[in-house]
């Protein structure tokens, strides 16, 4: 099965498993997102959560934790991974802003359109294509942009449509061209959550419930693992 006809029976499948459309976790601004996403980089999502909470009520404003000792921010972020290095990164990326915009917000980028948007983003520094298309997706601008994480990438390799040797980052784009045009932003967004959710509940990084996949007669991953030892 071509890429593109695999990646929409999978989706179609796995909507009927998770009940599409899907929704939203939350609608908050642009800026709120990125720091979000910022700092859920290899964090559980309770904790980055927590990391977030912590910024909001120790400072006044992300202008505050932008110009703050940094060691200061830098225990705000002590639920997540690597405080050390997120404390900084995240003042470099509100400077940034700041520089560009001359002022701390990303109120423009509702002007823009998806594929500007993404591009003003990843000039940022920190800001990839995972971290971009959950600013457009996620936050209250609703673009229509698929973020992959690491169980949609996963997903997606097992199953062959993106190669085995395919990054997370250029996945982005690969899987992104495979969704239909007139896709609108809910969709593409149920797209992203069924992959990650699948990735999460079955198909996991160690041991992946095979046996139980909706779409085990389309995976190679899946043959594969359940066919019985050559002697
Ligand atoms: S068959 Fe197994 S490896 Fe393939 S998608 Fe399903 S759980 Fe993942």
């Amino acid at each position: 099965m071509e890429p593109q006809a695999k990646l929409l029976e999978v989706h179609r499948r796995l909507c009927g498993v998770f009940g599409c459309p899907i929704t939203y976790h939350h609608a908050l601004s642009p800026l709120d997102e990125l720091v979000s996403s910022l700092l859920s980089h290899r964090t559980r999502n309770a904790d980055s959560r927590r990391a977030f909470m912590n910024l909001r009520e120790r400072f006044p404003g992300w202008e505050a934790v932008r110009d703050a000792d940094t060691a200061h921010v830098q225990d705000a972020l002590s639920p997540c991974t690597w405080p050390e290095a997120k404390a900084p990164a995240l003042q470099r990326t509100l400077r940034a802003i700041t520089e560009a915009r001359g002022a701390l917000d990303l109120d423009h980028l509702a002007a823009m359109d998806t594929a500007d948007a993404r591009a003003w983003l990843q000039a940022l520094p920190g800001v990839g294509p995972k971290t971009a298309a959950a600013v457009l997706s996620f936050s209250a601008l609703r673009g229509r942009a698929l973020p992959v994480d690491s169980h949609h990438h996963r997903v997606a390799q097992r199953l062959g449509i993106i190669p085995a040797n395919l990054a997370v980052g250029p996945a982005h784009r690969v899987l992104e061209a495979l969704l239909p045009a007139e896709w609108d932003a809910q969709m593409v967004y149920d797209d992203h959550q069924v992959f990650m959710r699948h990735g999460q509940r079955t198909c996991h990084f160690h041991r992946p419930a095979c046996r139980d996949c909706a779409v085990l007669d389309l995976c190679p991953h899946g043959a594969q693992t359940l066919s019985p030892p050559q002697g």
